[in-house]
């Protein structure tokens, strides 16, 4: 398959530097974009919050937004992807190890590569499991970085446990999820944690929003707990590519019917409308 490097395309090799900083401190940033049918979903939303990202870790993107949707176009298309996801990634260059920046002549590295990955239809329709674990990661969650020990030690948690997510808690508070944002309906009404420093602010979440208010749902940004979790009537969590999988058990114990629930099914509904509506239009 093909890969970008920098703005070139070229076949898969290995390239990276020993010395790239993403691969010795985790420095640089990062997106994943789903793809339907050979189109990449909410492109731009992912493209601005890499800006975001690359920003507040002072990283220079070496691309502007257009040339970086151009590139990934074109990579799309290098390798007929129908159905996936693109990796994108931009890292603070190679250098000689030392922790600060290196200097002004180190350009940032940016590879992007795509994987063939069937529709999640079946666990989206069907829901899964998670687990409870501790949410020890830093206090800039908001940014998408490389530094995912946190979420990749949560999330084999979850795999040992046969659930599909593990769902993270700072002390009582639920934040997110080990690679998705949580979202849980009480008497009619959502809830997920607001969009700060604790939680990645997902593409998906922001679409979910957008979704609940166009359709008269209640829905609030505000924390809630790990109790509330467990006495919620509909538990579901939210990311790209897996859109949203309704969570029907947490640490063994039911969530509501122990079904999907009607609201969750009516958001998995609209959000599988607009992948339609992309896919035709
Ligand atoms: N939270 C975390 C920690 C994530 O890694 C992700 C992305 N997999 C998400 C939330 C969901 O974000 P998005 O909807 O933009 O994929």
């Amino acid at each position: 398959s093909k890969i970008l490097v920098d703005d070139q395309i070229i076949d898969r090799k290995n390239l990276i530097d020993i010395e790239d900083r993403g691969y010795q401190f985790g420095d640089g940033v990062y997106e994943v974009i789903g793809v339907y049918e050979g189109r990449p979903f909410m492109m731009d939303e992912h493209l601005e919050r890499l800006q975001r990202s690359a920003k507040e870790v002072q990283l220079k993107l070496p691309y502007s937004m257009v040339e970086l949707r151009n590139l990934l176009n074109q990579l799309v298309k290098a390798n007929h992807l129908d159905e996936g996801i693109i990796y994108l990634q931009v890292t603070r260059g190679a250098a000689s190890r030392w922790h600060e920046f290196p200097g002004e002549d180190v350009q940032p590295k940016t590879i992007a590569y795509t994987r063939a990955e069937e529709r999640m239809t079946e666990v989206e329709d069907q829901g899964g499991h998670a687990v409870l674990t501790e949410d020890i990661r830093w206090l800039r969650c908001d940014i998408k970085t490389l530094n995912l020990l946190p979420n990749v030690l949560a999330k084999q948690e979850a795999k040992k446990n046969g659930a599909v997510e593990a769902i993270l808690h700072r002390g009582e508070t639920v934040t997110e999820a080990s690679a998705s944002n949580v979202f849980i309906v009480k008497n009619g009404e959502l809830f997920t944690h607001p969009a700060n420093n604790h939680i990645l602010n997902g593409i998906t979440r922001q679409k979910v929003l957008e979704l609940c208010r166009k359709n008269n749902l209640p829905v609030h940004e505000q924390t809630f707990t790990v109790k509330d979790l467990l006495a919620a009537d509909e538990v579901f969590v939210t990311a790209t590519k897996s859109d949203i999988i309704p969570i029907l058990e947490v640490d063994g114990k039911q969530i509501g019917s122990g079904k999907p629930g009607n609201i969750t099914a009516k958001i998995l509904q609209e959000f599988r409308s607009l992948i339609y509506e992309l896919v035709n239009a």
